[in-house]
């Protein structure tokens, strides 16, 4: 399998090859097609760190924005201010030849009535929630796509997190492609991703 095969744009295509991927990894040769197919379907991917699984979820919002809107249209959640940061870095990289741009969303990162007119936002759940709770004025909700879980298992450990993560899908338009991973799945993991991402495509590698 080749990431030429996958029908990406050739702005990613380019940034594939400027970060140095040659093949895609395991993961991403099952995960790429099931996430990039039309029209979308959730998923829910169990995958440990080292896997490519970032790469794989970065494409999928990568190829779904639309760079000529300016305002989010997809959200990745992760459960540290730490892992967000590393994400946006994949996706700043893969996505250097587009005009897509991110947003970190972690506390102190947004500001009251100024609205973001970035692409694709990578935070934890709780600053989700309080840009959301301003209604539409940080950003409208019904704009957003695709919405990834990463590290669930992590997050729903956490306390609180689980619920944000569930009350900022509750706003959501109900067509949002759903995409979770999560390294271990108990059944309270299972539940919730099931809930998360109904009728999805499962990935156990
Ligand atoms: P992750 O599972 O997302 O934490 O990624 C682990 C590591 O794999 C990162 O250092 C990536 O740069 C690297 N990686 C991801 N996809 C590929 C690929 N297709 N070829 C080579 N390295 C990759």
């Amino acid at each position: 399998q080749t990431f030429e095969q996958l029908n990406l744009h050739d702005d990613l295509m380019k940034g594939i090859y400027a970060v140095g991927f040659k093949k895609p990894s395991k993961i991403q040769e099952v995960a790429l097609p099931l996430l990039l197919s039309n029209p979308p379907r959730n998923l829910i991917g169990q995958s440990q760190s080292g896997t490519g699984k970032t790469a794989a979820f970065s494409l999928d919002m990568l190829s779904r924005v639309d760079p000529a809107l300016m305002t989010p249209q997809a959200i990745c959640l992760a459960p540290s201010r730490e892992l967000a940061r590393q994400i946006q870095e994949v996706i700043d990289k893969i996505g250097q030849f587009t005009d897509i741009k991110t947003f970190l969303a972690v506390p102190g990162s947004w500001s009251r009535n100024v609205r973001i007119d970035k692409h694709i936002l990578i935070g934890t759940p709780g600053t989700l929630v309080d840009m959301l709770s301003r209604g539409k004025s940080i950003f409208d909700p019904k704009q957003i796509r695709v919405f990834v879980l990463d590290e669930a298992d992590e997050m729903i450990a956490m306390q609180g997190l689980g619920d944000q993560t569930t009350r900022i899908k509750r706003m959501l338009p109900p067509n949002v492609q759903n995409v979770l991973f999560s390294a271990t799945f108990n059944d309270n993991v299972r539940e919730f991703a099931e809930r998360f991402a109904p009728e999805a495509n499962q990935l156990f590698l």
